[in-house]
Protein backbone atom coordinates (compact mmCIF):
# COMPACT_ATOMS: atom_id res chain seq x y z
CA UNK A 1 0.00 0.00 0.00
CA UNK A 2 1.37 3.69 -0.91
CA UNK A 3 1.28 5.96 1.47
CA UNK A 4 0.08 9.43 0.83
CA UNK A 5 3.10 11.88 1.23
CA UNK A 6 2.90 14.26 4.04
CA UNK A 7 2.62 17.88 3.31
CA UNK A 8 5.25 19.90 5.73
CA UNK A 9 5.43 24.02 5.49
CA UNK A 10 9.18 24.68 7.10
CA UNK A 11 10.57 27.97 8.49
CA UNK A 12 13.13 29.85 6.28
CA UNK A 13 14.12 33.41 6.54
CA UNK A 14 15.06 35.82 3.26
CA UNK A 15 18.54 37.18 4.11
CA UNK A 16 19.02 39.51 1.18
CA UNK A 17 18.12 41.21 -2.08
CA UNK A 18 20.24 42.61 -4.55
CA UNK A 19 18.43 45.77 -5.96
CA UNK A 20 20.27 46.43 -9.10
CA UNK A 21 20.01 42.72 -11.18
CA UNK A 22 21.53 44.34 -13.58
CA UNK A 23 24.89 44.93 -11.89
CA UNK A 24 25.77 41.28 -11.83
CA UNK A 25 25.56 41.73 -15.58
CA UNK A 26 23.26 39.69 -18.16
CA UNK A 27 23.36 35.91 -16.14
CA UNK A 28 20.82 37.14 -13.71
CA UNK A 29 18.70 38.76 -16.26
CA UNK A 30 18.93 35.83 -18.91
CA UNK A 31 17.91 33.49 -15.46
CA UNK A 32 15.04 35.76 -14.71
CA UNK A 33 14.14 36.11 -18.75
CA UNK A 34 14.02 32.23 -19.25
CA UNK A 35 10.30 32.11 -17.12
CA UNK A 36 9.00 35.40 -18.79
CA UNK A 37 7.11 35.64 -22.15
CA UNK A 38 8.61 38.47 -23.08
CA UNK A 39 12.34 39.76 -21.95
CA UNK A 40 12.20 41.82 -19.03
CA UNK A 41 14.65 44.47 -18.52
CA UNK A 42 16.34 44.75 -15.13
CA UNK A 43 14.11 47.71 -13.98
CA UNK A 44 11.01 45.75 -14.32
CA UNK A 45 11.79 43.12 -11.21
CA UNK A 46 13.59 42.94 -7.63
CA UNK A 47 15.48 39.97 -6.55
CA UNK A 48 15.45 38.13 -3.35
CA UNK A 49 17.38 35.35 -1.79
CA UNK A 50 16.08 32.97 0.77
CA UNK A 51 17.43 30.72 3.24
CA UNK A 52 14.44 28.07 2.13
CA UNK A 53 15.33 25.13 4.23
CA UNK A 54 18.32 23.54 5.82
CA UNK A 55 20.29 20.58 7.60
CA UNK A 56 19.68 20.86 11.07
CA UNK A 57 17.25 19.61 13.68
CA UNK A 58 14.42 22.21 13.91
CA UNK A 59 11.88 22.77 16.57
CA UNK A 60 9.71 20.62 15.28
CA UNK A 61 12.29 18.25 15.82
CA UNK A 62 12.79 17.14 11.70
CA UNK A 63 15.45 17.86 9.74
CA UNK A 64 16.57 17.43 5.85
CA UNK A 65 19.31 14.88 4.52
CA UNK A 66 21.99 16.76 2.34
CA UNK A 67 20.84 14.38 -0.22
CA UNK A 68 17.04 15.76 -0.04
CA UNK A 69 18.17 19.63 0.10
CA UNK A 70 19.87 18.64 -3.16
CA UNK A 71 16.93 17.59 -4.66
CA UNK A 72 14.51 20.66 -2.89
CA UNK A 73 17.51 22.94 -4.73
CA UNK A 74 16.57 21.45 -8.14
CA UNK A 75 13.00 21.39 -7.19
CA UNK A 76 12.54 25.04 -6.36
CA UNK A 77 13.61 26.94 -9.40
CA UNK A 78 10.18 27.73 -11.17
CA UNK A 79 7.53 27.27 -8.79
CA UNK A 80 6.17 30.31 -6.74
CA UNK A 81 6.46 32.79 -4.10
CA UNK A 82 2.83 32.90 -2.12
CA UNK A 83 1.89 34.74 0.83
CA UNK A 84 1.42 32.63 4.10
CA UNK A 85 1.38 29.51 1.85
CA UNK A 86 -2.23 30.14 0.45
CA UNK A 87 -2.98 28.65 -2.64
CA UNK A 88 -6.69 29.24 -3.07
CA UNK A 89 -7.01 32.73 -2.13
CA UNK A 90 -4.22 34.67 -3.96
CA UNK A 91 -1.96 34.36 -6.96
CA UNK A 92 1.97 34.04 -6.72
CA UNK A 93 3.98 37.28 -5.95
CA UNK A 94 7.04 36.39 -7.63
CA UNK A 95 8.71 32.93 -9.46
CA UNK A 96 12.03 31.39 -7.78
CA UNK A 97 14.35 30.89 -10.90
CA UNK A 98 17.56 29.99 -9.58
CA UNK A 99 18.72 28.02 -6.38
CA UNK A 100 22.14 26.96 -4.68
CA UNK A 101 23.11 25.02 -1.98
CA UNK A 102 25.23 27.11 0.54
CA UNK A 103 27.56 25.78 3.46
CA UNK A 104 28.44 27.44 6.55
CA UNK A 105 30.46 24.63 8.55
CA UNK A 106 27.93 22.37 9.48
CA UNK A 107 25.16 24.04 8.23
CA UNK A 108 24.30 23.16 4.68
CA UNK A 109 21.01 25.27 3.10
CA UNK A 110 18.91 25.86 0.27
CA UNK A 111 19.07 29.40 -1.09
CA UNK A 112 16.64 30.39 -3.90
CA UNK A 113 16.09 33.62 -5.67
CA UNK A 114 12.96 34.66 -6.69
CA UNK A 115 11.93 37.97 -8.89
CA UNK A 116 9.09 40.04 -8.15
CA UNK A 117 8.00 42.07 -10.88
CA UNK A 118 7.71 45.90 -9.86
CA UNK A 119 4.00 46.15 -10.70
CA UNK A 120 1.86 48.38 -9.27
CA UNK A 121 0.35 45.82 -7.45
CA UNK A 122 3.36 44.47 -5.81
CA UNK A 123 4.43 47.68 -4.66
CA UNK A 124 3.43 47.10 -0.98
CA UNK A 125 4.76 43.85 -1.01
CA UNK A 126 8.40 44.67 -2.43
CA UNK A 127 8.95 47.63 -0.40
CA UNK A 128 7.56 45.53 2.43
CA UNK A 129 11.04 43.23 2.28
CA UNK A 130 13.27 45.53 1.51
CA UNK A 131 11.90 47.70 4.64
CA UNK A 132 12.68 44.48 6.74
CA UNK A 133 9.42 43.86 8.12
CA UNK A 134 8.17 40.76 5.76
CA UNK A 135 11.18 38.58 6.61
CA UNK A 136 10.25 35.13 7.32
CA UNK A 137 9.74 32.63 4.70
CA UNK A 138 8.28 28.54 4.80
CA UNK A 139 8.80 26.12 2.33
CA UNK A 140 5.66 23.98 0.93
CA UNK A 141 6.51 20.67 0.20
CA UNK A 142 5.59 17.28 0.58
CA UNK A 143 7.88 13.82 1.19
CA UNK A 144 7.42 10.36 1.96
CA UNK A 145 9.18 9.12 4.61
CA UNK A 146 9.85 10.48 8.40
CA UNK A 147 12.93 8.27 9.18
CA UNK A 148 13.37 7.82 12.88
CA UNK A 149 16.89 9.05 14.49
CA UNK A 150 17.14 6.52 16.84
CA UNK A 151 16.42 2.94 15.02
CA UNK A 152 16.22 3.95 11.37
CA UNK A 153 12.84 3.01 10.48
CA UNK A 154 9.80 4.64 8.84
CA UNK A 155 8.86 6.88 12.68
CA UNK A 156 5.16 5.36 11.90
CA UNK A 157 6.39 2.36 12.53
CA UNK A 158 8.16 2.57 15.57
CA UNK A 159 7.87 3.88 19.19
CA UNK A 160 10.44 6.58 19.59
CA UNK A 161 9.27 9.77 20.35
CA UNK A 162 10.70 13.08 18.36
CA UNK A 163 11.66 15.23 21.12
CA UNK A 164 12.11 12.74 23.90
CA UNK A 165 15.96 11.69 24.75
CA UNK A 166 16.93 7.85 24.44
CA UNK A 167 19.74 7.97 26.73
CA UNK A 168 21.97 10.46 24.91
CA UNK A 169 20.31 9.92 21.93
CA UNK A 170 17.28 12.82 21.38
CA UNK A 171 14.93 11.78 18.78
CA UNK A 172 14.06 13.33 15.42
CA UNK A 173 13.29 12.63 12.22
CA UNK A 174 14.77 12.80 9.13
CA UNK A 175 12.81 13.67 5.86
CA UNK A 176 13.34 11.56 3.29
CA UNK A 177 12.14 11.22 -0.40
CA UNK A 178 11.08 14.62 -1.04
CA UNK A 179 7.90 14.49 -3.76
CA UNK A 180 7.50 18.02 -4.55
CA UNK A 181 8.67 21.46 -3.50
CA UNK A 182 4.72 22.93 -3.65
CA UNK A 183 5.54 26.54 -3.03
CA UNK A 184 7.82 29.01 -0.89
CA UNK A 185 6.19 31.57 1.11
CA UNK A 186 6.37 34.85 3.11
CA UNK A 187 4.92 34.64 5.98
CA UNK A 188 3.92 36.84 8.94
CA UNK A 189 6.35 37.95 11.31
CA UNK A 190 6.76 35.79 14.44
CA UNK A 191 3.95 32.92 13.37
CA UNK A 192 6.84 30.62 13.81
CA UNK A 193 6.93 31.69 17.38
CA UNK A 194 10.40 32.79 17.53
CA UNK A 195 12.44 36.05 17.29
CA UNK A 196 14.00 37.60 14.60
CA UNK A 197 16.88 38.17 15.70
CA UNK A 198 18.71 34.90 17.41
CA UNK A 199 21.35 35.31 20.34
CA UNK A 200 24.06 34.69 17.60
CA UNK A 201 23.78 38.00 16.21
CA UNK A 202 27.14 39.36 16.84
CA UNK A 203 27.95 36.31 14.49
CA UNK A 204 25.44 36.94 12.46
CA UNK A 205 26.56 40.36 11.53
CA UNK A 206 29.70 39.20 11.07
CA UNK A 207 28.58 36.76 8.53
CA UNK A 208 26.29 39.96 7.19
CA UNK A 209 29.80 42.01 6.69
CA UNK A 210 31.27 39.17 5.13
CA UNK A 211 28.47 38.84 2.70
CA UNK A 212 28.23 42.45 2.11
CA UNK A 213 32.39 42.19 1.21
CA UNK A 214 32.15 39.31 -1.29
CA UNK A 215 29.26 41.57 -2.91
CA UNK A 216 30.96 44.56 -3.02
CA UNK A 217 29.28 47.08 -5.12
CA UNK A 218 25.63 45.33 -4.55
CA UNK A 219 23.68 47.04 -2.00
CA UNK A 220 22.24 43.50 -0.50
CA UNK A 221 21.52 43.55 3.24
CA UNK A 222 18.08 44.18 3.76
CA UNK A 223 18.67 42.11 6.79
CA UNK A 224 21.67 41.14 8.56
CA UNK A 225 20.09 38.25 10.53
CA UNK A 226 19.82 34.77 9.30
CA UNK A 227 16.70 33.54 11.71
CA UNK A 228 18.07 30.51 13.24
CA UNK A 229 15.51 28.73 15.23
CA UNK A 230 18.05 25.95 16.86
CA UNK A 231 20.08 28.99 18.32
CA UNK A 232 16.96 29.88 20.69
CA UNK A 233 16.74 26.06 22.49
ZN1 LIG B 1 12.43 4.68 16.17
Amino acid sequence: MELEPFVFHHPGALIGLRRHPAAEGDETLGAVNRFALRPLTAGEFAVFEMDLCHNQVDRHFSRFPDEELEKIDRMTPGRPLMERHDLRGSLPRGTFFRSRIHRDGDRVSVRPEVYVLRTGDNRDFILNIEGGVYRETSIGFSFRVPECSVCGRDLRACDHVPGRSYGDNPCHFIMRDVVEVIEGSVVPAGSQGTGFVPRGAAVNAARALEWARERFHEPIELTTTVRRPWADE
